[in-house]
């Protein structure tokens, strides 16, 4: 099943792929096998400060790579006061483009929710201080995220894997922040996901693998990667009514805008 573009110049960039070895034996071919769709460019975000360097080590490989630099609330519980020297330190590469991924998981509650607090409103300090985007990883904790976020005042980021309902959006709004959605919109039981793509703001949309996980419809059961993008925004320019090159040309857009990327 492919998904082909009409126009030459039309591209995508995959908000939010783990490009990391831990999950890719091979991360250059994984990035060519994108390009060779059109997916020129990616965010890859760190998963924890032990792999902040990498990510950035990863993005300095092409120019149209770029790194997120963060600590996932599931580890929140070892995060102190030198992981935010550490973040300050390596939020000096030109190649960090936000913070993140951070946010809150009160699913999963691997760390406490005192633990997962701090650690999200100090990362949340660093990217104001920084003036770059926040990349949020939020569930089962969108009216406690809506909260810190407010107090701190950095009304800059964007809900990665969106899976929230239409009625968050007109509080999405009051933060100014952008949603991104995963290949999960492409499942067939995700109804309420799929409208809250066709009735949000389409200048805050985003797409997105969250790679290695969520492969979109039809690969589900496969590691995901870049290049399944295709299928998640087919998904969503359908919802909207839209070509696959229009979809791609404004989720494209947004993300350049988003995260300053020189594309
Ligand atoms: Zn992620």
């Amino acid at each position: 099943m492919s998904i082909n573009f009409t126009k030459p110049e039309t591209f995508v960039i995959d908000s939010h792929a783990h490009m990391l070895s831990q999950y890719y034996k091979d991360i250059g071919s994984v990035v060519q096998a994108a390009a060779d769709v059109k997916v020129k460019a990616m965010v890859i975000p760190a998963v924890n400060l032990a792999t902040c360097q990498e990510a950035i080590d990863v993005a300095n490989l092409s120019t149209n790579l770029f790194a997120a630099i963060g600590h996932h609330p599931h580890e929140a519980n070892e995060y102190d006061a030198r992981s935010e020297d550490r973040l300050y330190e390596l939020a000096k590469s030109p190649k960090v483009v936000a913070i993140g991924e951070t946010g809150l998981d009160f699913y999963y509650n691997l760390s406490t929710k005192d633990e997962q607090i701090r650690a999200f409103t100090s990362q949340l300090g660093i990217a104001k201080e920084l003036n770059k985007p926040v990349i949020v990883h939020c569930r089962d904790a969108f009216d406690e995220i809506f909260d810190i976020i407010t107090k701190v005042g950095h009304k800059l980021g964007v809900f990665h894997c969106f899976t929230g309902e239409p009625s968050m959006l007109e509080k999405i709004d009051e933060l100014g922040f952008y949603i991104s959605f995963s290949g999960i919109v492409t499942f067939p039981k995700s109804s309420q996901i799929q409208e809250t793509a066709r009735l949000m703001k389409i200048d805050k949309l985003l797409v997105e693998t969250d790679c290695p996980y969520l492969t979109p419809v039809p690969y589900r059961g496969k590691p995901n990667e870049p290049k399944y993008i295709l299928h998640t925004l087919a998904k969503i320019a359908s919802l909207r009514n839209l070509s696959v090159d229009e979809m791609a040309e404004i989720t494209s857009s947004n993300t350049i805008r988003l995260f300053s990327l020189p594309l």
